[in-house]
């Protein structure tokens, strides 16, 4: 088994929403310095072209020729942002499971090892795949995951096999093509219902313990 994590909501949940929201602030400042206005006019540019694109960097790519490393560099500011905090139960819990453990993310790798090093669990990683690693076209791309598969093709060679990848995602829409490929997939969100192809569904993080013993591992 091969345990892969999306950061943002995932590996820190809806109730730590404003380390999100530290970031998002951040990137709407970043969409005003790229087309000027107003703040709050940036902050529904932020979320047109999350839903159009995918991601708010993708639409700014695509539209404005944005660099970007220059928007992470922007963006992770230290000063502006806040962390996860400190997580002993979730670094049990990932030191628990059997196989590979990874980040599968849609940010640069810094911004999650940030987070990680705050809830003390970076050390429970064995890589961080980020949108660096993916060419700057993340999930829900399909190719975002068969880079992602080639990469673990690299590391377990004759040991890989799709159905063995377990992916967590409080996103239905980058669970989708996850599933498609054969990939396990467990939601990691609050909400009350989740359609019926999703394997498991979790409300947080630390719920995970409850199902993993139903994984065929
Ligand atoms: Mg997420």
């Amino acid at each position: 088994m091969v345990w892969l994590f999306d950061y943002d909501l995932t590996l820190y949940g809806e109730e730590e929403r404003h380390v999100l929201v530290s970031l998002d602030r951040r990137i709407s400042a970043y969409v005003q310095k790229t087309i000027g206005g107003t703040f709050e006019h940036a902050s529904e540019i932020r979320t047109e072209y999350l839903h159009r694109y995918g991601t708010t960097l993708a639409g700014l790519m695509a539209l404005h020729g944005t660099d970007p490393d220059d928007f992470f560099d922007f963006i992770h500011d230290a000063q502006y942002l806040v962390y996860p905090v400190p997580a002993p139960a979730k670094r049990d819990l990932l030191l628990s499971l059997k196989g590979p453990r990874g980040v599968f993310t849609n940010g640069r790798h810094d911004w999650s090892e940030a987070g990680m090093r705050s809830m003390g669990i970076l050390d429970c990683m064995d890589f961080v795949f980020d949108l660096k690693a993916l060419g700057w076209v993340g999930k829900p791309h399909d190719i975002a995951y068969e880079k992602m598969e080639n990469f673990l093709k690299g590391r377990l060679g004759a040991d890989f096999n799709a159905s063995g990848i377990v992916l967590l995602e409080d996103s239905l829409r980058n669970l989708e093509p996850a599933h498609a490929r054969g990939w396990i997939t467990i939601l990691v969100n609050p909400v009350e219902n989740a359609p019926d192809w999703v394997d498991f569904h979790i409300p947080h993080l630390l719920d995970l313990d409850k199902i993993v013993n139903k994984l065929p591992c």
